[in-house]
């Protein structure tokens, strides 16, 4: 008995120093010192002893169990400890690999445009007003020629609120809102920049676009200084070859009215699908402002007179960039925003 203790101690240090991972360790573990391990059943056998041979064969058990339980535990320390050395050496984080980029954003289409509309007009003198996005139904339409019933109100029949407030429909409240705030009859140029909504959409309206609209009134302004503003606003956005034309038209709140178009940007006049063939491109409305949107706001018509235009931000937009589908500068489609 002793002798087989002695060569199971021998070939279990043999094999102990020969295992070179944690798990070929803890498998001789349970070999040797498991419920059913060879040392275990060694243990077992002393039953079968002398009662004096039993203690000092006893006492032997126990120191190779110690033995084997020290030398197993300090190996899989060891072997940890040569892990965790690897793990370190490999995971080692390379600095000099370059960063990683932090993309950086840029100005939607339709700001740059603005941006555009606007510089061309502030170095012209004109200043920039803003107003409310709600609007009540007096600065909306009645304050602006459009009384209650009027036919035209139907065209740009919008969201209301309230029966009296509305989301505005148009810039042109902003007008309104100038005069009252100014003394009577003082000379105004503005231009008026924002969001207005109305109930369309499709290719080439949205519920929610954006206008500018201009406002200029003072003693003696006459048509000739609406062309001559508005010739000038077109060659600066869409370059000096472009031809201009005014075109008769209606509008409640000017009188005389104007459509203002430009030759298309497309086929340079020759017609194409762009301007259904006409070679021409409608881009803003204009007039002469009514002389009873001046009296409504305390202004004489008889001293002073001025001129308005209004234009959808998105329409010259789509014009400059050749964009064909007005919905896509509100899907957020990264891959249209980058080619700006
Ligand atoms: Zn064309």
């Amino acid at each position: 008995m002793e002798e087989q203790l002695r060569s199971l101690r021998q070939t279990a240090l043999k094999e102990l120093s020969k295992a070179n991972n944690i798990d070929s360790v803890n498998e001789l573990k349970v070999k040797y010192l498991g419920k059913k391990g060879l040392l275990t059943g060694v243990l077992r056998g002393l039953g079968a002893l002398s009662p004096e041979e039993r203690p000092r064969l006893g006492q032997i058990v126990n120191e190779v169990r110690t033995e084997l339980e020290h030398n197993i535990s300090t190996k899989l320390e060891k072997l940890k400890q040569a892990e965790l050395a690897d793990r370190l050496a490999s995971e080692k984080i390379d600095v000099t690999l370059p960063g990683r980029m932090v993309s950086m954003g840029h100005q939607h289409p339709l700001t740059l445009t603005l941006n555009r509309i606007k510089e061309t007009f502030m170095r012209m003198g004109f200043d920039v007003a803003e107003g409310p996005e709600v609007e009540n139904d007096y600065y909306n339409f009645e304050a602006l020629n459009l009384p209650q019933d009027h036919p035209a109100r139907d065209m740009q029949d919008s969201f209301y609120i309230t029966k009296d407030f509305l989301l505005r429909t148009h810039t042109s409240p902003v007008q309104v809102r100038t005069m009252q705030a100014v003394e009577p009859n003082s000379p105004i140029r503005i231009i008026a920049p924002g969001t207005v909504y109305r109930r369309d959409y499709d290719a080439t309206h949205s519920p929610m676009f954006h206008q500018v609209e201009g406002l200029v009134i003072g003693k003696g302004i006459r048509f000739s200084d609406l062309k001559g503003t508005l010739e000038l606003f077109v060659q600066e956005i869409f370059g000096n070859k472009v031809k201009v034309r005014f075109r008769p038209s209606f509008f409640p709140f000017t009188e005389p009215s104007a459509e203002v178009d430009i030759s298309c940007v497309m086929c340079e006049g020759d017609g194409c699908r762009v301007c259904s063939g006409t070679g021409w491109l409608e881009i803003l409305g204009s007039g002469m402002v009514h002389p009873r949107v001046l009296a409504m706001s305390n202004y004489n018509p008889s001293i002073v007179s001025g001129f308005a235009f209004g234009m959808g931000i998105e329409r010259i937009a789509m014009l400059v960039y050749g964009i064909d589908d007005l919905r896509l500068f509100f899907d957020n489609d990264i891959r249209f925003l980058r080619q700006f």
